[in-house]
Formats: structure tokens, sequence, C-alpha cells
């Protein structure tokens, strides 16, 4: 079940600045809209059905699943709530993590998240031990922020913990549409293969040092601004997420075309960060 939602109390800043900026009422009915949809939570258990790595440091799990038949994940960054399988203190929810479900097939019965993998956490620890037949269960998405794809162009910039949002987005985009996007990554063998009809131009920026802020802001900074309306969509670690979206707020971009979030926490478990102020 879905229940839309425009520019509601709850809608975020970002999304209610975006209805503002066009003036309202009827044009923001048909022009650069953001639809919020809420969806029924419950939650699935998954089967690993296989792996694949698709690069040394993204390991895609392909799960299988007998109840995704009414699986509802509208937007191309939603995120579901990876329960940690472990024990569980009584009366505990136990640890959950956030991610992006990559790819699904509902009549099927599949479902593929994408892990980046780093050297902790309970959750990227469990994707590098799975094994076929291995199960977990996930809850979500609660809900989902729909952006129009009716921008002139779209940037997207962040880590490899965004890059599964990215994908989604890149292959439902329409054709032809110009699409950017700045993927901070370790090596040139993480850049990936995504099938795409927009006219798409990846940097894969990679790693230099130990600011990651100031490499994805430098390798944005070579690229002008397209002319027309765009949509600018930043994750990553919170802190390069902020400092990322105050650079491209600089060069004038209106926050209102803007999103940005944190989908980690350096030093910190679990961490999703909306980035609004
Ligand atoms: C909306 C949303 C969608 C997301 N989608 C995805 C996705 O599809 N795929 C994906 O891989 N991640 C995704 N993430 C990020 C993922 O939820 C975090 O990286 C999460 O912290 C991983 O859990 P963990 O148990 O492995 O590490 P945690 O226990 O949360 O963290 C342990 C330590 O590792 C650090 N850490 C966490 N993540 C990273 C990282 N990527 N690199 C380096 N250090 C890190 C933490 O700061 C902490 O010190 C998403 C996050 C959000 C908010």
């Amino acid at each position: 079940m879905m229940t839309k939602i425009h520019d509601t109390a709850d809608t975020p800043q970002w999304q209610r600045l975006a209805g503002a900026a066009i003036g309202g009422g009827e044009a923001r009915m048909t022009r650069h809209q953001i639809t919020r949809v809420r969806h029924e939570t419950r939650r699935r258990t998954l089967t690993v059905d296989r792996i694949e790595d698709v690069t040394p440091g993204m390991r895609r799990i392909h799960f299988t699943c007998a109840d995704l038949a009414d699986f509802a994940s509208a937007g191309f960054d939603d995120h579901v709530k990876m329960f940690i399988p472990g024990p569980v203190a009584p009366g505990e929810r136990g640890m959950m993590r956030d991610f992006t479900p990559r790819r699904f097939d509902q009549a099927a019965g599949t479902i593929a998240i994408d892990y980046a993998l780093h050297d902790a956490g309970p959750a990227v620890a469990w994707a590098i031990a799975a094994r076929p037949g291995d199960s977990l269960e996930i809850g979500g998405p609660r809900g989902s922020a729909i952006i129009a794809d009716d921008f002139d162009w779209y940037w997207f910039i962040g880590d490899a913990t965004a890059l599964p949002a990215i994908g989604r987005r890149l292959e439902e985009l329409r054709d032809g549409v110009p699409a950017v996007s700045f993927v901070l990554v370790d090596s040139p063998a993480e850049a990936q293969e995504i099938v795409t009809q927009t006219d798409w131009t990846p940097h894969w920026v990679v790693r230099s040092g130990s600011d990651d802020a100031a490499n994805l802001i430098a390798a944005t900074a070579d690229v002008p601004l397209p002319r027309g309306d765009g949509f600018i969509w930043i994750a990553a670690e919170a802190g390069v997420a902020r400092a990322v979206r105050t650079a491209i707020e600089a060069r004038g971009h209106p926050r209102a075309w803007l999103k940005a979030s944190g989908y980690w926490q350096r030093g910190d478990e679990g961490v999703h960060v909306k980035i609004e102020d």
C-alpha cells in the first residue's frame, strides 16, 4: 500500500524548498515535483542465492525472498534496514544498518544489495562471510522521495556507499538526459560499468591523501555547472557530504535542487545524517 504526500509538515527542508522554488500551485504539480510516498513496513527474510564481486571493493549479494510480491521501493535512494543476524537480548531489536535495494523483481522474488567493503562493522563483516543459503531479515523501506525525471541535468556525488543508489538512478533516468557522477574510490579498479540510457559522464575520483572532501570538491570544481535546471544528489561520510554540499551551494546552485546525506559517520556505527541546515 502506498500513501502519497506533498509538502507536509514533516517534509524535509530540501523538498519544501523545491516546491517553493518553482512557485508552488499548479507549477509544483507538473514541474520538478518531489513526491513522498509512505510504505507499509514489515520484516522479510532474505536468503543468499549467489554472490558477485562487481569490483574488488563492491560485493553484490543476490537474495531470494518468498515474500516480495508487495515489496515497494519507488525511490532510487530508498533504504532497507538490515537486521544483523546474531543473538538479540530479550526486548531488544538488535543491530540494524541501512542499505539501498540496488535491484529487485517482485514477481521473481529476487533482490540485490551492494556492499561497499570496509574494514570494520558487523554488516559488512556479514556480507564478507555470507554463503549461499545464509539468511537475514530486512525491514522497509518505510518511504520514498520520488524526484521527478524532468530536470535538464543531474549530478551525483559520493563515495562507494552512494554508488548503489547512483547506479539505480542511472538505470532508470530517461534517455539522453545529461548525468554526471563523481564517485570517490580507492583505486581505478573500482570503476563500475553501469548500463544507462542517459548521457552519462562518470568521474572516478581515486582517493589521494586523507581528505576525502577535498578530493571530491577538487574533482567537481573542474567541471562547470550545466545551464538549465539541475538536481544534485550527494551521499558520503557525513562530514564529507556536508563539505561538498557547502562547496556546491557556494557555486550558486539552489539549495532546493540539492539533496545531501551522510551515509555513515567516521567513528560512529550505523549513522544516517540528513543534511538540511
Ligand atoms: C540511506 C542509506 C543507504 C545506504 N546504502 C548503502 C549501500 O547500498 N551499500 C553500502 O555499502 N552502504 C550503504 N550505506 C552505508 C552503510 O549503512 C554504512 O556504511 C554502515 O555503517 C555499514 O555498517 P557496518 O556494520 O559495516 O559498519 P558500522 O558498525 O556502522 O561502522 C563501524 C565503523 O566503520 C566505519 N564505517 C562505516 N561505513 C564505512 C565505510 N563505508 N567506509 C569506511 N568506514 C566505514 C564507521 O565510522 C565505524 O567507525 C547506506 C547508508 C544510508 C544511510
